[in-house]
């Protein structure tokens, strides 16, 4: 018997002029970029805290803490691939995950395949089992004033029970 688990993540970061913006493991040619401990990152984050959740296995903060020099600025693929790592430690396989990024600008379809395969290769998942999609907020909130970025993602694993 199989047994699925279902987790979730959600996630924001403000966008600051003239930062790098890496998003979905990829760096996004824009005039601004997203700030944070790390390299701030939010649709890896939300992917981290989705998996983390459906293995019951608490978040990202509790694991890699923003108060934690160790974790200052690091690219998130590190954070993501020990991740998964945890989920396999404790008996489980990646099944698929779901996920929406909310940005007003740029418009990131250009970019979705190349961060499917990138995220694919570090879960070491089928590019088939990873989607990523995109939307704007109409203008409407700190989404649409720029100000931020906000990402959803959920996650199923499972394991064979026997
Ligand atoms: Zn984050």
């Amino acid at each position: 018997m199989i047994k699925p688990r279902i987790g979730q993540g959600y996630d924001v970061h403000r966008l600051e002029e003239g930062k790098p913006f890496w998003i979905g493991g990829i760096l996004v040619p824009h005039t601004h970029g997203a700030i944070g401990h790390s390299d701030a990152d939010v649709l890896i984050h939300v992917i981290c805290d989705a998996l983390l959740g459906a293995a019951n296995l608490r978040d990202i903060g509790y694991h890699y803490s923003d108060q934690s020099p160790e974790f200052k600025g690091i690219d998130s693929k590190i954070l993501l691939r020990d991740v998964a790592q945890k989920i396999r430690a404790k008996g489980y396989e990646i099944g698929n995950i779901d996920s929406v990024v909310a940005l007003q600008r740029p418009k990131l379809m250009p970019h979705i395949e190349n961060m499917k395969q990138c995220l694919a290769e570090v879960l070491q998942i089928p590019v088939d089992d990873i989607s990523i999609k995109a939307t704007t907020t109409e203008r409407l909130g700190f989404v649409g004033r720029e100000e931020g970025v906000e990402a959803h993602a959920v996650a199923l694993i499972y394991s064979k029970v026997v």
